[in-house]
């Protein structure tokens, strides 16, 4: 099924949704439906916008100040959006993941980025779930060192290429947040997909929230998860605890 258009309560129309997201809005009496088709839905609560955007800070992203943000789950999320909208961002969360696996996993990290979501009043653009396309990126390139740049474009692909066809001005993702991920190879790819697309990548170094994300994510009471994301990981993280177990 095609995504849900969303107004908000003065009418005016937000980013789409998915279905399943809509339908926890109306069974939670947040939102009313305008319209069968295409499905509309009409928000019952006022959504608190992003600080009127500024000047843009030195060293900012040029004229523009609406930027998709690529979020690969609900904790990373907390404190870039957070730091983001304080510096005048009009932030669009964009959940496109198909390396996490398996899908149970997929769907327990995405419900806990749509509560965040729903505590902060953040739009957010759904991607379905294309697991096969993770795969086949990553065939006889599994190891860790090389298989992770391989999933980091893939995700931030289609970020870039959503942010070009939906006229943002920047996109950025929320892996920068995490000590477990290779800032520098996120970084390299998230500006050569800049130039190849056409969209500017906002580089930020989310890392000095780190230690704010934790609290951040026991505060919302969000489900944290206990791999990077893959199968892979999954294995390597579960080898782990077993060697410290033993050790
Ligand atoms: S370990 Fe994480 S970043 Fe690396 S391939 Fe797996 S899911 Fe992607």
């Amino acid at each position: 099924m095609s995504q849900v258009i969303i107004l908000d309560q003065e009418g005016t129309r937000l980013s789409p949704c998915t279905p399943e997201r809509a339908e926890r809005l109306l069974q939670a009496g947040r939102a009313a439906v305008v319209c069968r088709e295409p499905l509309t839905i009409r928000l019952t609560y006022a959504v608190e916008l992003p600080p009127a955007p500024q000047e843009c800070r030195p060293g900012g992203i040029g004229q523009g100040k609406r930027l998709l943000l690529h979020i690969c789950c609900g904790p990373c999320a907390t404190y870039p959006v957070r730091a983001l909208r304080a510096e005048g961002y009009a932030v669009t969360g964009h959940w496109y993941n198909p390396n996490i696996h398996p899908y149970s996993e997929h769907v327990k990290r995405r419900e806990a980025l749509d509560a965040f979501a729903e505590k902060v009043q953040l739009p957010l653009i759904e991607d379905g779930y294309e697991m096969p396309v993770f795969f086949r990126a990553v065939a006889n390139q599994e190891r860790f060192r090389e298989r992770c740049p391989i999933c980091y474009r893939l995700r931030l692909a289609r970020t870039a290429t959503r942010a070009r066809a939906e006229g943002y001005d920047a996109f950025t993702t929320t892996l920068l947040i995490s000590p477990y991920q290779d800032q520098a190879a996120i970084r390299r790819i998230g500006e050569a997909l800049a130039a190849e697309v056409g969209v500017a990548f906002h580089f930020e170094n989310f890392r000095r929230g780190w230690a704010e994300r934790g609290k951040l994510t026991r505060e919302y009471g969000l489900y944290a998860q206990s791999y990077c994301g893959c199968l892979y990981s999954e294995w390597e993280a579960t080898q782990q605890r077993g060697r410290k177990g033993a050790g």
